[in-house]
């Protein structure tokens, strides 16, 4: 802990501290990403698989995602088009063994930032990582409004009426999947999909609560409620909020 403080702190005139994910199932690659990250002065979480990576970005802020593509449960891919789909702002690097142009251009399509192929030494990944984390991503998320309400992906911040609203990581991935749509019905399911995932098998009611809860955050004196239940359907965010 203590040479990882003084790490940090003799690195902060070369970049800023990031939270970073590794997401890499080769347990001594995994190890040797995460010391070399964490050396460079980052904060550095490591999964090694698909299902507590997507739990990882669920419950954690992360500025970069390390992101391996073949992994036990599934394809990196998935989480990249997850994180993309919810709006995160997080970039991502892939590491991949496949060297071949298709897998290059199915990650680029799939929102990846970068790659790098495998072996490689760490300070290719760490320029790599320092060039990314330089670049800025406003182009790539605009700012959304509707009833008020306003979404910020980039700096993952939401105001309603001018007043900071905290919320947690899935109840801004939804609010974000529902204000990309505004005004539209947005189904329970496709929610459920794109904020949770396909196969989620949990709470059969997790979409109602988080919504509820979001609700209840959003709610302001002066201002009509910004989500509308369509019943039997799912929800909508009203466009233009009714002054009371
Ligand atoms: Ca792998």
């Amino acid at each position: 802990m203590k040479s990882f403080l003084t790490k940090s702190s003799c690195c902060a005139c070369d970049h800023v501290q990031m939270r970073v994910l590794v997401v890499e199932d080769d347990i001594s690659l995994g190890q040797v990403v995460q010391r070399g990250l964490a050396e460079d002065g980052h904060a550095v979480d490591w999964e090694r698989t698909l299902a507590a990576a997507s739990e990882a970005v669920a419950i954690n802020t992360y500025q970069l995602v390390v992101l391996d593509l073949g992994l036990p449960d599934g394809d990196g891919l998935d989480l990249c088009h997850k994180l993309r789909s919810a709006g995160n702002p997080a970039r991502v690097l892939l590491l991949t063994a496949r060297d071949s142009l298709s897998d290059k251009v199915r990650g680029l399509d799939a929102g990846a930032d970068d790659y790098l192929t495998k072996p490689f030494d760490h300070p290719e990944l760490s320029a790599r990582v320092r060039a990314l984390l330089r670049r800025p991503d406003h182009a790539r998320s605009p700012r959304l409004t509707a009833s008020e309400i306003e979404l910020d992906p980039a700096a993952h911040v939401v105001s309603r009426a001018g007043i900071q609203v905290p919320l947690t990581a899935r109840e801004f991935a939804l609010l974000h999947y529902l204000m990309d749509r505004a005004g539209e019905v947005v189904p329970r399911t496709d929610l459920l999909e794109a904020v949770w995932d396909a196969n989620y098998d949990g709470l059969s009611n997790v979409v109602d609560v988080h919504v509820a809860n979001l609700r209840r955050k959003l709610d302001m004196p002066d201002l009509d409620t910004a989500i509308e239940t369509v019943r039997g359907v799912g929800y909508r965010i009203i466009k233009e909020a009714a002054q009371q």
